[in-house]
């Protein structure tokens, strides 16, 4: 986050301190301007201006602040540092590394008025120029790459509000981010990094049509209701029904290039375990660790509320930033309902006119604005690049119908609900296929057909078939019992049993089943449709049911998820179901 820079800045006096609310008089400020408050300098946004009173969210806690005390206007809305250093990185919600804080005061608990920059502004970083002396160039182009991680190729890039001219001077060499790398005729020098407005987005040529998916290796998500890569997803669910474990597996096998992962103020215990099992983890597909691709802001409930209200528009905006080079950037944030509940705080504190459940009014236009910057886009410097947002929702006692579920529901996508009842019989992901949907199937299946197999969507679609079909009869069986239905019924159940335990579960601690490629998702589908046409066969020539479900080689469909060499085992497991059965009539 920028420092306050400016000397000759307006100070004004506060008059009420509610909480993170504070109110000042005579300061001359704009709206969003960031000021800092109190004799300590904690800092702020001003967030309405009525009169002569400005009134101010604060991002630190405000005991002791009173009136009387100045507050200093920076003239300057609250930005983000953006530059080479930001991946590897552990924010709070207003782009304060924490490890640096911690380092300046010596403990894990943040004091007041403490400031640090985004990006380290000491460390050097080797430039390699994209650009000669001579050559045009203007907002968004890309000047030269820093290898930021082992990962990721920086790319340092002409900022956006930019007139842009010609390079006049430009070196490769180590530099600091705050030296100038590349100087313009018109006197510009463009260094490593830039500061953008967090509230704004960055600009971009064109919003597209995403046609790709984003692959998360999960069997449920890929195969029934697959994201695309600058979708929305939301991830409702109680307490308990796997939205942390989903979350870290999407961060860990999503094939997006960046990951940004917000936790805005879910439990100080969990946030603690994110920070410390992410550094831990290796990037299962390069290697690498899995940090050198994820930027980690981090905002637990014992934070401010404010603090927590600004870090959902902190980290789309460095999402926004990566996408400008050209990367596909995945960002998570758990949860969205604690980004909500601290609007409702200050919103309360401002006396607003509270809407349902005492959200404000403004709940529904706030999250649509943020997941609105979610998308594919054509940048400005002709690449393309996209940003998928995925938000866990955590709605009280699991009732789907509260403000901030709805609403969510009104602008996402793509919606994977988790289910209680599911976690509870141990099936996981706990996700919910009669609730769940993606409205990016139709579009993303010429990808899959082209990619993995031509009959994607057909055989998709036979198992939805069978899992709709199982549902119905689950309420005559519990009704009658399953032994009174039709013998073809009973086989029907028998298949759905295999597609809940085979294709839609899958254990995340398991080294092999923990990512499941598409081919492989759809090859267990077809071994499953294998045994459901052959089944049927012999059903026609009159082989009891009985038989047809209790063969010596259909349990081992349910160990398909945990092989490695997956292909040569379908293949034998296959031929052995139809043997077996052809065997029986
Ligand atoms: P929430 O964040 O919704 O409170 P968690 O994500 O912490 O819930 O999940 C609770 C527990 O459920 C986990 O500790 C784990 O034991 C189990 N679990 C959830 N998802 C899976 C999964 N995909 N595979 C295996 N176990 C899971």
């Amino acid at each position: 986050m920028s420092q306050a820079t400016q000397q000759d800045a307006a100070t004004g006096v506060i008059e009420s301190v509610s909480g993170p609310v504070v109110t000042a008089r005579d300061l001359d400020a704009r709206m969003n301007d960031v000021v800092y408050v109190g004799d300590e300098g904690l800092m702020g946004e001003v967030i309405e201006i009525e009169g002569g009173v400005t009134t101010i969210q604060v991002y630190e806690e405000t005991s002791g602040v009173g009136p009387g005390e100045p507050v200093e206007n920076t003239g300057e809305p609250l930005s983000v540092d953006l530059g080479p250093g930001m991946l590897d990185a552990i924010y709070d919600g207003t782009q304060r590394p924490l490890d640096v804080l911690e380092a300046k005061m010596n403990s894990a608990f943040l004091d007041r008025g403490v400031d640090a920059p985004g990006i380290d502004l000491e460390k050097e970083w080797e430039f390699h120029p994209e650009v000669k002396e001579g050559d045009e160039v203007s907002a968004g182009d890309v000047v030269g790459i820093v290898e930021e991680t082992v990962t990721i190729d920086h790319k340092v890039m002409v900022p956006p509000d930019s007139d842009g001219g010609e390079v006049v001077s430009v070196e490769s060499g180590d530099y600091t981010v705050e030296d100038t790398v590349v100087e313009l005729d018109t006197g510009e020098e463009i260094s490593m990094h830039q500061e953008w407005p967090v509230r704004t987005p960055r600009p971009a040529v064109e919003k597209k049509t995403p046609t790709k998916p984003l692959i998360s290796g999960q069997r449920v998500l890929d195969g029934l209701f697959p994201i695309a890569k600058g979708g929305t997803a939301a991830i409702p669910g109680p307490f308990g029904s796997g939205k942390t474990v989903t979350q870290h597996q999407l961060a860990k096998w999503a094939d997006a290039d960046i990951v940004v992962y917000v936790g805005c103020g879910e439990r100080g215990n969990e946030m603690t375990e994110v920070i410390e099992d992410f550094p831990e983890l290796d990037d299962p597909k390069t290697g690498n660790p899995l940090m050198a691709r994820t930027c980690l802001i981090a905002n637990t409930s014992n934070m401010p509320v404010a603090a927590r209200e600004s870090c959902i528009y902190t980290g789309i905006t460095i999402a926004e930033f990566f996408r400008d080079m050209g990367y596909d950037v995945a960002l998570m944030a758990d949860s969205t309902s604690r980004w909500a509940e601290a609007m409702r705080e200050i919103s309360s504190r401002l006396e607003e006119m509270p809407g349902e459940e005492g959200y404000p009014a403004y709940l529904s236009a706030r999250l649509s604005q943020f997941y609105e910057r979610a998308g594919f886009f054509e940048n400005t410097n002709g690449t393309t690049g996209s940003v998928s947002v995925i938000g866990a929702v955590s709605p009280p006692g699991g009732d789907f119908s509260e403000p901030v579920t709805q609403n969510t529901l009104r602008i996402v996508k793509t919606f994977w609900a988790l289910d209680a009842d599911l976690a509870e019989r141990r099936h996981f992901p706990s996700i919910n296929w009669n609730e769940s949907y993606s409205l990016y199937r139709d579009q993303l299946d010429p990808w899959f057909e082209e990619n993995v197999t031509e009959d994607w969507s057909e055989i998709r679609q036979w198992a939805i078939d069978v899992l709709d079909e199982e549902s119905e009869l689950q309420e005559i069986v519990q009704l009658v019992g399953k032994d009174a239905l039709p013998e073809d019924q009973q086989l029907t159940l028998e298949i759905a049993r295999y597609l809940r335990e085979a294709y839609l579960q899958q254990n995340a601690f398991h080294p092999t089943d923990t990512f499941c490629p598409p081919e492989k998702t759809h090859l267990i589908l077809t071994t499953i449709k294998t045994y459901n046409d052959e089944a049927f066969e012999a059903l026609d020539a009159g082989v009891p049911v009985e038989d047809l479900v209790s063969l010596d080689s259909t349990p081992r469909i349910n160990r398909i998820g945990v092989q490695e060499d997956y292909e040569e085992f379908i293949e034998e497991l296959k031929d052995d179901i139809t043997e077996e059965l052809r065997g029986m009539y």
